[in-house]
C-alpha cells in the first residue's frame, strides 16, 4: 500500500461544499449524455449498474426521445433526478463519488512484485454520466 500512496498525488477537494447547478436539459440531451457512458464496466459501492444508461435500440433510433418505450421513460426519469439539485443535497448522493481501487496483476499467473500491479480506479457510471 505504501507503493500506491507514493505514486499518487494528494489533490485536496474544495474547501467548502458547492451546490449542484440548476440546469435545464431536454430529453434528447439526456439521451445523448447517456450514450456517452461506456457500458459493461465494474460496479462500485453505489450499486448503480451502467445498464441504467442503456436505452433500447428502438428508442435510440427514434428522433432522440420523441417517443420512448415505458422502460426508457423510467430510465430517463431516473437520469432527470440525477441532474436535480435537490438530489445532490441529500447525504446519500455522496456515495456516487466512492470509487473502487482494483490492482491488476501484470504478471498473472505469477505473484507480482509491488511495482508489477497496475492500479485502476473504478468510478460510478453516475459520475461518467454527469
Ligand atoms: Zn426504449
Amino acid at each position: 500500500m505504501e507503493h500506491f500512496r507514493s505514486v499518487h498525488n494528494f489533490i485536496p477537494g474544495p474547501s467548502s461544499p458547492t451546490s449542484f447547478p440548476s440546469i435545464k436539459i431536454s430529453i434528447s440531451m439526456i439521451i445523448t449524455m447517456a450514450k456517452n457512458v461506456s457500458l459493461g464496466k465494474a460496479i462500485v459501492f453505489d450499486g448503480v449498474d451502467d445498464s441504467l444508461f442503456n436505452f433500447c435500440q428502438a428508442c435510440c433510433d427514434t428522433a432522440l426521445g420523441t417517443s420512448l418505450c415505458p422502460e426508457c421513460v423510467r430510465r430517463t426519469a431516473v437520469m432527470m433526478e440525477l441532474i436535480d439539485p435537490l438530489y445532490w443535497e441529500h447525504e446519500r448522493s455522496s456515495r456516487h463519488f466512492d470509487c473502487r481501487l482494483i490492482c491488476l496483476n501484470k504478471k498473472h499467473p505469477d505473484i507480482p512484485l509491488v511495482e508489477e500491479y497496475r492500479p485502476l480506479v473504478v468510478c460510478s457510471p453516475v459520475v461518467k454520466f454527469l
